[in-house]
């Protein structure tokens, strides 16, 4: 921690160099609380210019807690489709209708308030209430935490539990209380553009001095790696059902009524949304698809599981590598299952007409792909 005298120059430099260098982005224009709720949840697990154009459209569409609320929850992942992780969205969503029916439209001010509410964690709950409210909560994520531990020269894995409230107590002792959203965005500026994961770039650093890891020359060894998940291979065979017009044949999320046998394996995969019929492949991918098909369509003929081999396609989701192999149904009349959705494949592999994963949009491109070298 730092002594009285240090830290009033420690804030002075960091406010003053946020001042001056902060990146001009949408979400620093407005102290909207909605608006700077939706950046927030946007730049989860997302780079800051994969989600400009998000953002922008989202509010275009949505532009208050009220639309969002009463909006389709369709259109919505609609909007979301491509930015990944869809609990994001779903959870938004519905966070918007509690707040409708609760708060009167209004995100609270209140901390338990606000992390009463789906998919709103400390982190998330302290950015929107000090940006938007300017109360006195400072932000800890993965970001900040890499900053506090260099300028600590702290080792170990920073998720530690007492190591994170340690590093909590931290961020608290730093807060300028004269002004805590612009405080929490400084801190936030400096880990995502000098004091970086890799190569942090010390020289341009407005608080250099005051690191105890660039004393020590430790600044980029620190923070100390954790021990990752071991990364786990999954197969998959999807089914392609096309027919004459281009159409293909989707089933629904899980958790849609249905009376078809629900893959429940699968349904994380696809961020829980309208996917291809598919399986997890164990050792032979045709068979095994073949006997899904069967139990999934009983009163189809077997006939039409005809199943033509496309080209296969990588995915990854979180500690997963996925190989999709997808096979191709060509059909005179697709068939019908309860909940599923008939839909032209184009669709699916265009990012803005159907609110599908990208796993599945992958499966749809490769099939489109096969289908151009099929014709040419
Ligand atoms: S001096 Fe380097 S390591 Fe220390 S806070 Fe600044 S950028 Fe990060």
């Amino acid at each position: 921690m730092l002594p009285a005298r240090k830290l009033v120059l420690f804030r002075k430099q960091l406010l003053a160099w946020f001042r001056q260098f902060q990146r001009d982005l949408p979400w620093r224009r407005t102290r909207d609380p909605y608006c700077i709720w939706l950046s927030e949840i946007m730049l989860q697990q997302t780079r800051v210019a994969a989600v400009i154009p998000y953002y922008e459209k989202f509010l275009a569409r949505f532009p208050d807690v009220r639309a969002l609320a009463e909006a389709p929850q369709e259109e919505v992942l609609r909007l979301w489709s491509g930015l990944g992780y869809y609990s994001r969205a779903r959870n938004l969503q519905k966070a918007a209708q509690e707040i409708v029916a609760n708060h009167s439209g209004k995100f609270p001010r209140d901390l338990n308030d606000a992390l009463a509410l789906p998919g709103i964690g400390q982190y998330t709950a302290a950015a929107i209430l000090s940006i938007a409210y300017s109360t006195k909560h400072a932000v800890l994520d993965g970001n900040v935490a890499r900053v506090l531990a260099r300028l600590g020269a702290i080792r170990g894995d920073l998720r530690e539990t007492n190591r994170w409230r340690n590093l909590q107590k931290r961020a608290d002792h730093l807060l300028d209380p004269k002004t805590p959203g612009e405080w929490n965005q400084a801190m936030m500026e400096l880990g995502a553009t000098l004091c970086t994961p890799r190569a942090p770039q010390c020289l341009l650093c407005p608080v250099a001095k005051f690191c105890r890891a660039r004393q020590l020359g430790l600044a980029d060894r620190l923070p100390e790696k954790r021990k990752k998940r071991a990364t786990e291979e999954v197969t998959l065979a999807a089914a392609v059902f096309l027919d004459p017009r281009g159409r293909t044949f989707l089933l629904p999320p899980s958790g849609a009524r249905t009376r078809h046998p629900i893959n429940n394996d699968i349904a994380p995969l696809v961020s829980k949304m309208l996917h291809f019929p598919m399986v997890r492949v164990r050792e032979h991918a045709t068979g095994e698809l073949q006997h899904f098909l069967a139990e999934l369509l009983p009163a189809v003929s077997k006939n039409i599981f005809r199943l033509e081999p496309l080209s296969e396609a990588r995915h990854t989701v979180t500690y997963r590598k996925i190989t999709l192999l997808p096979f191709r149904l060509a059909v005179a009349a697709l068939p019908t299952a309860s909940g599923a959705k008939v839909v032209a494949l184009t669709n699916v592999s265009s990012r803005s007409a159907l609110a599908v994963s990208n796993l599945t949009r992958k499966i749809a491109r490769a099939a489109l792909l096969s289908r151009a070298a099929t014709a040419g």
